[in-house]
Order: C-alpha cells, then sequence, then structure tokens
C-alpha cells in the first residue's frame, strides 16, 4: 500500500499534483476541501457548518473532520493506497490518521511537502478566486488561512520528520518539474 500525505500551505499545488500522482500510482484521493465544498454545494447539515469555519479561514474542530476522514475511509473501493489531500492539518489529525490506518494494517509511507514562498501563495490564491470565485479566495480569507497554516499546519513537519516520513519538494518551477521530483521521491521509497 502507498498511502502519500500531500502536504503545503494553501495554493501550494497539493491539488494539481494529487491528480497527477494519482494517475501515475493508481491511487484513491481524499481531499478533505472537496469533500466540505460538496457538502456545501449540496446543502447539507454538515456544509451549513462546514461553511461558517470555511468563509472565516478556520478549520474544522479536529473531532468532526476525523469523523468525515473515517467514513470516507470506510466508504473506499480497495486500491493501491491513499492520497490524503488537506488532511491531516493538526497534530491530533495526524495522530488520528495513524491510528486509521494502522487499525487496516497499513501506515503513512510518505508525507510530501510542497514548500512555496508566502508571495507566491498570495498570488496564485488571488488568481484562483479571479478564475474560480472559490469565496475563501480573497485577500482577507488568505491572511487568515496562512496564519492557521503557520501556526496550527506547520508543525507537522516537525512530526513527520520525528516519523521518519517527511520528503521536502520544491513547490517552485514547472508543474512538470516539480512532479517528476515527486515522482523520484516516490519510487525511491
Ligand atoms: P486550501 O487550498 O486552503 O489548502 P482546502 O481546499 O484543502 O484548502 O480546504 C479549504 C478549507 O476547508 C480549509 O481552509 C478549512 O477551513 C477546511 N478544511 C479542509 N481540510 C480540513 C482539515 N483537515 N481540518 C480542518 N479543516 C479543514
Amino acid at each position: 500500500m502507498l498511502n502519500i500525505v500531500i502536504f503545503g500551505a494553501p495554493g501550494s499545488g497539493k491539488g494539481t499534483q494529487s491528480e497527477r500522482i494519482i494517475e501515475k500510482f493508481g491511487l484513491n484521493h481524499i481531499s478533505t476541501g472537496d469533500v466540505l465544498r460538496a457538502e456545501i454545494k449540496n446543502e447539507t447539515a454538515l456544509g451549513k457548518t462546514a461553511k461558517g469555519y470555511i468563509d472565516q479561514g478556520q478549520l474544522l474542530p479536529d473531532e468532526l473532520i476525523i469523523n468525515i476522514l473515517a467514513s470516507v475511509l470506510d466508504g473506499m473501493k480497495e486500491s493501491k493506497g491513499v492520497i490524503f489531500d488537506g488532511f491531516p492539518r493538526t497534530i491530533p489529525q495526524a495522530e488520528a490518521l495513524k491510528v486509521m490506518l494502522n487499525e487496516r494494517g497499513q501506515d503513512v509511507s510518505v508525507m510530501l511537502d510542497l514548500d512555496v514562498p508566502e508571495e507566491e501563495l498570495v498570488t496564485r490564491l488571488l488568481k484562483r478566486g479571479e478564475e474560480c470565485g472559490r469565496a475563501d479566495d480573497n485577500m482577507e480569507t488568505i491572511k487568515k488561512r496562512l496564519l492557521v497554516y503557520n501556526t496550527q499546519t506547520s508543525p507537522l513537519k516537525e512530526y513527520y520528520k520525528k516519523e521518519g516520513k517527511y520528503q521536502y519538494i520544491k513547490g517552485l518551477g514547472t508543474m512538470e518539474g516539480i512532479f517528476s521530483d515527486i515522482v523520484s521521491a516516490v519510487e525511491s521509497l
């Protein structure tokens, strides 16, 4: 099983690179952001709750998102592994993921840290806001999301370093160049 955590700040290219990784390695994809946006679109109770947090640039409570992740994982068809995109975002989430995978006789294979300078992140997110109309891609919310990333999510780098699972990926350059660095990292596992 190849279980990849794709990690990085908002706008670091996790979604784009995930699509390529899935195609190349035949993995399932779990994007918590996509799951939540689908709930919002379908106007479910969960969607309503999620929208409150997302519009404020805040994270959903760990317990809630961990339960969502568990049910998505349970409903997933057998595959060669999973790419986790947007999860974990906090230390308790990383610990919960480890337990969930261990219960299935599995573990995280690698954490790919897509590193992109903050100015570039802001430029990309503002552009995405204009092109795709994502409500949280506006200057005010972007600033809050980056602050949340730096304080709550970034410590996961240390967590995965200690687990021996951390892999740095330079997230600047062409999409092909970045993807080829990812492929090399995954193939050398
Ligand atoms: P980004 O482009 O900011 O990385 P995502 O599409 O992954 O965005 O997630 C959008 C929003 O959904 C986050 O800002 C957060 O409010 C919520 N969210 C997604 N994943 C999680 C998670 N693992 N824990 C808590 N909240 C989450």
